[in-house]
């Protein structure tokens, strides 16, 4: 899909949610952060070629508690599914909880 039928793709799904006005942006700023080196690798580039297996979720210091990973494949249970996704969203939101409890100063 090129770029201009991607943005056409879009205004449509908006204006579906939002209504015709949504036809008529006054701009639209596609971003594709795979060409970011700093957030894609080429390796991300290649499509899945399989549900990912569970991993440790535990991240290293400095990042175990600055960092917490919310997606689907991050999940104990159900890696790569919806199911995933809702345990990984619900884990990192009880430990954000937990550590506002325990750090509340922190932001
Ligand atoms: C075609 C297809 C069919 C599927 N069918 C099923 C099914 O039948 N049953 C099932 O259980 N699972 C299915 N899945 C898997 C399921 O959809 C995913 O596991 C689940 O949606 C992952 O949820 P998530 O919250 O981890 O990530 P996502 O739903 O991918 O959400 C991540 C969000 O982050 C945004 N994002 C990414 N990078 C950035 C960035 N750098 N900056 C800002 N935003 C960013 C994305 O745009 C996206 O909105 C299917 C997946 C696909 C692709």
């Amino acid at each position: 899909m090129g770029r201009q039928a991607l943005v056409d793709a879009a205004v449509a799904q908006l204006a579906r949610l939002f209504g015709p006005e949504a036809l008529t942006p006054q701009a639209v700023h596609l971003h594709d952060w795979a060409d970011e080196a700093e957030t894609a690798t080429p390796a991300d580039a290649q499509p899945a070629s399989a549900h990912p297996t569970p991993m440790s979720t535990a991240l290293p210091v400095p990042w175990r508690d600055r960092v917490h990973l919310a997606g689907s494949e991050f999940a104990p249970d159900f890696p790569g599914y919806l199911e995933g996704a809702v345990q990984a969203a619900e884990q990192a939101v009880y430990a954000l909880q937990a550590q506002r409890r325990a750090h509340p100063w922190k932001r």
